[in-house]
């Protein structure tokens, strides 16, 4: 899932300065998971919008909406009732769904209203960590599943490094588990620890970001 969390109200506040009629729009997908933008979310950083609003004088009138995925057009459809009359979006869903809705209404200011960091998931009650930097090539089946792209700081292939240590990574402050630990620690349950005997030479990076924007097609599904 994407991770995302929210930004600090004065951000918030300050995005929204000179609005009278705002919407603030959730998504019930990841970030309703990762307790970030969902219902609640919404319902939450609405009456704190309208509070701070009047504490200063300067009332704002906010409309909560919450759509199934902002990153589908289809579901942003029962905002065109809502915007009317309206100042701007602040989108609480993932990066992708303020530029859905920016995309759609190209005469309404869109504002952000969380940061997004990541595609990871839960490791324990609150608490999300990153798994996957969406490389587009992926070869964590040589490495017993797990990525070490993402969760080794140093990105090695061929790992660990020097500073491993009781199977915690040196970097993180002693909290996060070395990933080269874990895939010895996979590999010799599956009885496949020849495999760290293979060096891994290099990656193709060549669908990764740095070749600009990615596309995915299945001709199969296109209309
Ligand atoms: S190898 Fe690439 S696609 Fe696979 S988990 Fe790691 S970053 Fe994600
Ligand atoms: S200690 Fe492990 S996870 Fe941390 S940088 Fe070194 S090899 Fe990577």
């Amino acid at each position: 899932m994407v991770i995302a969390e929210s930004k600090p109200l004065a951000e918030i506040l300050d995005m929204v300065k000179d609005f009278k009629k705002i919407v603030v729009a959730g998504c019930k997908g990841c970030v309703t998971v990762c307790c970030a933008g969902g219902e609640k979310e919404v319902a939450i950083l609405a009456s704190e919008l309208r509070i701070a609003r009047k504490a200063a004088g300067n009332e704002l009138e906010v409309t909560e909406y919450t759509c199934e995925r902002q990153c589908d057009p289809e579901y942003i459809e029962p905002l065109d009732d809502l915007v009317d009359g309206i100042d701007a979006v602040v989108s609480i869903a993932c990066s992708v769904g303020p530029q859905y809705v920016a995309a759609r209404y190209p005469y309404l200011r869109v504002f952000p209203g969380l940061n997004t960091t990541s595609i990871g998931g839960a490791t324990e009650h609150g608490v999300w960590q990153e798994f996957c930097q969406a490389c587009g090539n992926c070869i964590i089946g040589n490495f017993g599943g797990l990525c070490p792209i993402t969760r080794c700081a140093k990105q090695l292939l061929n790992g660990p490094c020097g500073g491993s240590s009781q199977g915690i990574c040196e970097v993180g402050k002693g909290a996060i588990p070395c990933i080269w630990q874990l895939i010895y620690d996979r590999l010799k349950n599956l009885g496949e620890l020849h495999k760290l005997t293979e060096v891994q030479l290099y990656k193709n990076w060549s669908t990764s970001r740095d070749g600009g924007l990615r596309t995915t097609i299945r001709e199969e599904l296109k209309q």
